[in-house]
């Protein structure tokens, strides 16, 4: 029969799986070698057949019948269980140590594959010869019984403590389970609480606002404009409030996909300008000016006017926020074949690469910087522009200076 030997490439996976290099037996404690040596060399002859086997060699396969018991003399087997490509690596035997033991008990497939991981030589015992031997030799053969119901012992212990091990796997599983589920119940509580509250903050903001237009319609006009900056304060900001509120109730609509946007044909030459109009006071009162660039031919978009809106009040807002004195902030649009392209560039401090992605997502704040918001502006925009069928990214602005905010929006 011709040797099977694996590719050299399945060979060396086998081998860089070893635990190189295995401490080998040594030769004298093996009590079958002890046995053996005690043997006349000419009965050993009788008994014995060499085998020499190159590395790469499958001395026998899993699921073949086994019909003889291997004692390495001298190299270093591997033996493996299911698909050689992807093996369970049941052990490593090295000189003094016999593989196949089960085979000169009872006539039974192989329960795992042994392969010579180097040049390997091997003293082959087969069944039929061990069993006449040992009718000769009743005493030498309950040695080697013996030796193997020790084996079988330890392979007993070994499956017994894998028992255990697996039954504590399992209840520590069970556990993460329940603690997995007891926090997501949590996580439950504490959205609907907080979805709630944030629901509740929508009426004083808008007795706030009727408030604000009724002292603009009562006061007398010098009176008006003498405080007009205190209501621009007061309307500035109860707006942003109002676009918190909102984002807010927005962003878990939009992460359960229950978003309905209200697409209309726009003009998004009138909506950019008359954004930047608003924030007109919240950028005087900040030192910064700004400025737009527009294509007068630009098409007109089919897109949730409202929704954009806010995206751009919140890209402006943050300009604003993290702009320099003196320092402008340019809302600009383009468009291409398929799409058109908004970005609102400022010259502040930028944001660094490894954040890029990240301050997209619900809370994140650049480390370091001093909370100016809840970090959730820019998770609305995100999930605002991705349900319009467009993507929003953050580049380095104008000669690596600030930073633009860019979004698509499909044409
Ligand atoms: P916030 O309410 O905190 O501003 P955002 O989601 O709008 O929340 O922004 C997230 C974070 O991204 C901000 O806290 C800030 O660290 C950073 N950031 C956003 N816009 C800018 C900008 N134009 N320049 C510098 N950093 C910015």
């Amino acid at each position: 029969m011709t040797a099977e030997i694996l590719p050299l490439l399945e060979l060396q996976r086998l081998v860089a799986a070893a635990p190189a290099p295995i401490e080998p037996m040594p030769i004298t404690d093996s009590p079958l070698l002890r046995l053996l040596a005690s043997l006349e060399r000419d009965l050993l002859a009788t008994l014995m057949t060499e085998r020499h086997c190159t590395a790469g060699e499958v001395i026998f396969r899993e699921g073949a019948s086994g019909d003889a018991m291997y004692l390495i003399w001298a190299g270093r087997v591997g033996v493996f269980k299911g698909n050689l490509q992807s093996p369970t690596v049941l052990g490593y035997r090295g000189p003094g140590e016999v593989i196949g033991e089960m085979a000169l008990l009872e006539e039974q497939p192989r329960s795992a594959s042994v392969i010579a991981l180097e040049n390997t030589r091997l003293l082959r015992i087969d069944r039929e010869t061990f069993q006449e031997w040992l009718n000769s030799n009743p005493a030498v053969g309950m040695s080697i019984m013996a030796s193997l119901s020790a084996r079988l012992r330890s392979s007993d212990n070994i499956l017994n403590a894998s028992t255990q091990a697996k039954r504590q796997l399992v209840r520590k599983m069970s556990e993460l389970q329940s603690e997995k589920e007891r926090l997501q119940e949590l996580q439950r509580v504490r959205q609907e609480t907080s979805d709630l509250v944030i629901h509740d903050l929508r009426n004083p903001l808008s007795i706030i606002y009727g408030v604000l237009s009724m002292l603009e319609m009562v006061l007398p006009k010098d009176s008006l404009e003498n405080n007009r900056e205190l209501l621009n304060m007061a309307h500035s900001s109860a707006a942003r409030m109002q676009r918190l509120i909102d984002s807010l109730l927005d962003i878990a609509k939009l992460e359960t996909d229950e978003f309905p946007l209200n697409v209309m044909s726009t003009n998004l030459r009138a909506l950019v300008e008359d954004a930047v109009k608003r924030e007109a006071f919240p950028a005087q009162l900040a030192n910064v000016t700004l400025e737009t660039v527009i294509p007068s031919d630009l098409p007109a978009v089919v897109i949730d006017p409202d929704k954009i809106d806010r995206v751009l009040m919140n890209l402006i807002d943050n300009a604003i926020k993290y702009s320099p004195k003196d320092a402008p902030i340019t809302v600009s649009l383009d468009y291409q074949q398929d799409c058109v392209t908004v970005s609102v560039t400022d010259r502040g401090r930028g944001i660094p690469p490894e954040e890029r992605e990240r301050i997209f997502e619900r809370f994140a704040q650049v480390p370091g910087d001093r909370p100016r918001g809840f970090g959730l502006g820019l998770t609305f925009c995100y999930l605002a522009v991705a349900a319009h069928g467009g993507q929003i990214w953050v580049e380095p602005g104008p000669d690596g200076v600030g930073s633009s905010f860019m979004f698509t929006l499909p044409l």
